[in-house]
């Protein structure tokens, strides 16, 4: 069966509406998980993210910032694990952003994010990001619903700056279903290795699936632009998640296609000596 392109399968049109219900979280493309079509590609597209990576670091003009973002247990760790393993750490950082210090509430909602932003020649992941600050902070009422809805547009003047500035961005929502959720959710109570991951504060967003929904769908129509893209990844499928990332972030480095620098003027033969 001939297989859709994910970059732009998944990609959310700039000012197009998205309604969740509309993606269906545990899609597959028609692949079969284990099978040898499935591993080759997850290996060589890893092999391409290494390899441009390298150009990236060694031309040093450009830069690749990776937004993740889900709910909770959608899998931005596993994610990062899977799809990332394969990059020098010299030219890579992953950034979590947690519930904010009061060092950071001092300042604009942007202040800690763009401290991480990567330099060029670098790509940076963000487990999280300032789109928390118009989800989980409208959600849960942590500021007034006036300071929230200007948000949409202080993201998208700050990522087109950083567009601008030989940045780019690529922003993927990791969509499961609320039954994968629960699932994921249970199993982080009953597995001793999954237990430090379990937080009563899951729970409670559980609760709140459908406000946050609206939120995501908000964020992800009010904020998907040409350079800097939302992608809606069916999720549920841990397998075929990595299988579409990997697919994603290899596209999008070669589009951005880093060059080897030029060799560097030798000196000249019998030259002289000052
Ligand atoms: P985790 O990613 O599981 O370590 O959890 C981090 C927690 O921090 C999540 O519950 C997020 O919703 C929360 N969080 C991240 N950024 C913010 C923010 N700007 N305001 C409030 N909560 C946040
Ligand atoms: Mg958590």
């Amino acid at each position: 069966m001939a297989k859709t392109d994910n970059s732009t399968r998944y990609r959310v049109k700039p000012g197009s509406k998205v309604e969740l219900q509309q993606h269906d979280p545990g899609y597959d493309n028609g692949y079969t998980k284990g099978s040898p079509e499935v591993e080759e590609k997850l290996a060589r597209d890893l092999d391409r993210i290494c390899e441009w990576q390298e150009k990236l670091y060694a031309e040093s003009k450009q830069a690749l910032l990776i937004v993740l973002q889900g709910m909770d247990a959608s899998g931005k760790d596993g994610t990062i694990s899977h799809v990332m393993r394969g990059l020098n750490p010299q030219g890579c950082a992953v950034a979590s952003f947690k519930v904010p210090t009061p060092q950071e509430l001092a300042h604009d909602f942007l202040w800690r994010i763009h401290q991480k932003t990567p330099a060029r020649g670098q790509i940076a992941v963000f487990n999280r990001s300032h789109y928390e600050d118009v989800l989980a902070v409208r959600v849960r009422k942590l500021v007034p619903q006036a300071v929230w809805k200007a948000r949409y547009d202080q993201i998208n003047d700050f990522e087109s700056m950083l567009t601008q500035n030989g940045t780019r961005i690529v922003k993927l929502f990791l969509h499961i279903s609320r039954e994968e959720q629960k699932k994921r959710l249970q199993k982080r109570l009953e597995d001793p290795k999954k237990h430090w991951k379990y937080s009563p504060v899951d729970d409670q967003d559980s609760r709140l699936w459908n406000r946050y929904v609206t939120a995501y769908e908000e964020a992800l129509s009010r904020c998907s632009m040409e350079a800097a893209p939302w992608y809606v990844i069916p999720a549920d499928r841990k397998w075929y998640r990595n299988l579409a990332v990997a697919e994603i972030v290899e596209q999008t480095l070669a589009e951005m296609k880093p060059q080897w620098p030029q060799r560097p003027e030798a000196p000249a033969e019998g030259g002289e000596h000052v």
